[in-house]
């Protein structure tokens, strides 16, 4: 059993093979917090989630760094557009601590719903300028900065291997194709490291530097508070495929120009979650939050669902339509799996097959250590399970495998419920919390009322009425289908 991942970094699939044999270190690019996390955002840190729960699953002691870009950044490396925080700030009429420290226990209010873990270190950025500065002072030393128009920029064209990670091109960097011009910039693709000039008025978070008053540039944070919390040599880098052309290609640049050597072995990325309207943004307005979706009356284990259903690194298209089926397909699961607990009885069969979303690092069917055995042909199924686990997290596939052991009639509950619980370690959806539920109890109550007088009707063979209430339905924007299961709705 072992685990292979997509390296960005070569972009080809390689075996995982940790700098320490037993530990893991990952660091993932955290929330900036001057608005609430976007459902794409949320997205990013599930597929974290996925892949610090499968390391685990693996057996290693994963030690999970996140930073909370608390800093009044700038959007981008020239001196321009507005400060995010400083806006947000104004427009809420509070300070701009205030705003970082809202936005911030909103983003972990998130991550809890998700049943998303806890970083083992959530590390701020304003609680780290001096090893920012540290790192710029480093990076001086070894040669690859040059002042200009007040700031501090770092010096593209002094290192070798500059954009390996996006593969671009040298010529395209020469000609600075779609990179915005800043005209104290040597090379388009050289950012800051340090501001002293800005132009925004009020700038309320300054900070003394060897280069004046000023704050850090957007990428430094990173790689500072990295290396603080898992040294100068680390396993797994994390973020969206966004990161990939400036901000992570940026990060590399000046950490290894800091230390002189290879700064991270993996580069993970997640790919997109898309709206309608194309890609998700804070700035293009067309963003959902976790709280729209739960307004809309979607519990926040919907939306995981609806992200395991899509591997990592192929985009998914969001639709109210394509959360409603994955809010349906749980529903169906969680039925099933009541079902199971009340066959496998309390008490009996199975009652100690998990906690209902542990982890069982010894879980594999190599290497079951004090779980219970289990037998041929559910060993058959979680060996499937971790085969499409360690296979670049095909967690979609691993669902299958879910399901697979759910309809499996060759099992026994108790056979069942141990396996459920196993695999939940890596789906974290409480799936042994289910309790039993029908499909229309998520309806309100007139409607549900229609819905089963159609059943009935149906029954009865009274189809002239089961059609009138099929239409008055639609009308009120619910949507039947009748399955060999029963009646599906789903609503427009
Ligand atoms: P930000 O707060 O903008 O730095 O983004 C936080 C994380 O969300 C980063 O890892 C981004 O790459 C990721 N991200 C941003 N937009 C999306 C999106 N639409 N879908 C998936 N991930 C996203
Ligand atoms: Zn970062």
């Amino acid at each position: 059993m072992s685990l292979r991942l997509f390296n960005t970094l070569g972009r080809e699939m390689q075996k995982f093979v940790p700098i320490d044999d037993k530990k893991v270190g990952m660091y993932t690019c955290g929330p900036t917090v001057y608005q609430y996390a976007h459902i794409g955002n949320l997205r990013s840190y599930v597929f974290e989630d996925e892949l610090r729960r499968a390391l685990e699953y693996f057996g290693y002691e994963v030690r999970h760094v996140m930073n909370v870009t608390d800093v009044g950044h700038l959007t981008d490396d020239a001196d321009e557009g507005e400060d995010k925080v400083i806006k947000s700030a104004r427009e809420m009429g509070k300070t701009v601590w205030d705003i970082a420290e809202h936005f911030t226990d909103a983003f972990f209010t998130d991550v809890e719903k998700l049943n998303i873990e806890q970083p083992t270190v959530v590390c701020r950025a304003t609680d780290h300028i001096d090893d920012m500065i540290e790192m710029i002072r480093r990076i001086e030393a070894n040669g690859y900065t040059y002042e200009a128009g007040g700031n501090i920029y770092f010096d593209t064209s002094k290192f070798p291997n500059y954009g390996e990670l996006a593969l671009l091109d040298r010529q395209e960097q020469r000609a600075g194709a779609r990179i915005e011009v800043d005209e104290n910039k040597k090379h388009p693709r050289d950012f800051v490291l340090w501001f002293t000039k800005s132009k925004f008025e009020n700038q309320a978070m300054i900070w003394d530097s060897p280069w004046g008053r000023g704050y850090p540039g957007w990428h430094i944070e990173c790689s500072a508070m990295s290396t603080q919390y898992l040294g100068e040599h680390f396993d797994i880098h994390t973020g969206g495929v966004d990161h990939i052309p400036v901000h992570h290609t940026n990060e590399i640049a000046q950490t290894e120009a800091a230390t002189g050597h290879t700064w991270v072995n993996y580069w993970i990325h997640g790919e997109f979650l898309l709206m309608d309207t194309g890609k998700m943004s804070k700035s293009k307005g067309n963003f959902v939050t976790l709280g729209v979706l739960e307004e809309e009356g979607f519990e926040p284990l919907d939306f995981r669902f609806l992200c395991l259903g899509g591997h990592y690194r192929t985009q998914l298209q969001f639709s109210y339509d394509a959360l409603n089926a994955a809010r349906q397909s749980r529903r169906n699961l969680l039925d099933r799996i009541a079902a199971i607990k009340e066959a496998a009885g309390a008490g009996g069969e199975g009652a100690d097959a998990g906690d209902g979303g542990g982890r069982f690092a010894d879980a594999s069917t190599g290497d079951a250590g004090a779980e219970t055995r289990l037998g041929e042909r559910a060993a058959a199924w979680l060996s499937g399970f971790e085969e499409h686990l360690g296979d670049d997290l095909n967690v979609p596939k691993c669902l299958a495998d879910l399901w697979g052991v759910v309809k499996d009639d060759a099992l026994t509950p108790g056979e069942k419920l141990d396996l459920v619980a196993r695999m939940d370690g890596i789906f974290a959806l409480d799936l042994l919390e289910a309790q039993a539920s029908t499909d229309t109890s998520l309806l309100e109550d007139d409607i549900r009322k229609l819905v089963e007088e159609r059943t009935e009707a149906r029954k009865n063979r009274n189809f002239a009425r089961a059609d009138e209430i099929r239409d008055m339905l639609a009308e009120r924007g619910i949507i039947l289908e009748d399955t060999p299961e029963g009646t599906r709705w789903k609503k427009l």
